[in-house]
């Protein structure tokens, strides 16, 4: 398996039948289409994702397949908007002309560092949630405004930025200031954390951002009533 670990698969298998159990063949169609739209567009990339392990398949599909559970269509589709909108952007935002600039400040940033944003990484973003949202409509129409789960999957895409300029843990070489995204490694010399909080790393921020496209499906769905 090209794009999974083998506790990735495994993971991925239990995530698979959570959402099939919860939400039925459509569910488990939705979850497809962002893991194969991920991995297709991470090919075309180069494939510089790697293979998905147990966290970051969780960090992705974790919360749908809680939604799924309960029985929420809406909510699942909206944390699989985000997760897809989160993986599109840094896809096709890695063919960004310009650099990457911090959400927060709008300092430059290198390709692939966290909390960077470009427009072309954006716009890639926002249609992955409309792709989303627009085949979770297609697969069940009388189950929620493609509409809500799009901004669902924007909100979430937006969270995963500004927790990734903030409070995600960053890592610099005292040596050369080269930025590392885990506490650990040893470039020239130990690298020490510059920012953010040592505990959350790229995996706890796509979780959070999953769990943010959840929450905001949920509230649009509800105000929908
Ligand atoms: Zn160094």
């Amino acid at each position: 398996m090209k794009w999974l670990t083998g506790g990735g698969l495994a993971t991925a298998g239990a995530v698979g039948a959570a959402v099939t159990a919860g939400l039925g063949w459509q569910g488990l169609a939705l979850l497809f289409a962002f893991f194969l739209s991920g991995s297709v567009l991470t090919q075309l990339t180069g494939g510089a994702g790697g293979r998905r392990n147990v966290r970051q398949v969780i960090a992705n599909g974790g919360a749908a397949a809680l939604a799924a559970l309960a029985g929420f269509w809406t909510v699942a589709a909206g944390a699989l908007a985000a997760a897809t909108a989160d993986t599109w952007a840094t896809e096709i935002g890695s063919y960004s002309p310009t650099p990457p600039r911090l959400i927060t400040t709008g300092v430059p940033v290198s390709h692939g560092a966290s909390g960077g944003i470009t427009p072309l990484g954006t716009a890639g973003g926002v249609a992955g949630a409309v792709f989303l949202a627009a085949l979770a409509w297609v697969l069940a129409p009388a189950a929620a405004g493609s509409a809500i789960v799009a901004g669902a999957g924007v909100a979430g895409m937006l969270a995963d930025s500004l927790l990734g300029a903030t409070v995600q843990g960053l890592y610099e070489c005292p040596a050369c200031g080269a930025q590392f995204e885990r506490g650990g490694a040893v470039c020239h010399e130990p690298v020490q954390r510059i920012r953010g909080w040592a505990w959350l790393d790229n995996d706890g921020v796509n979780l959070a951002a999953t769990l943010v496209g959840a929450g905001v499906a949920a509230l649009g769905w509800r105000l929908s009533r």
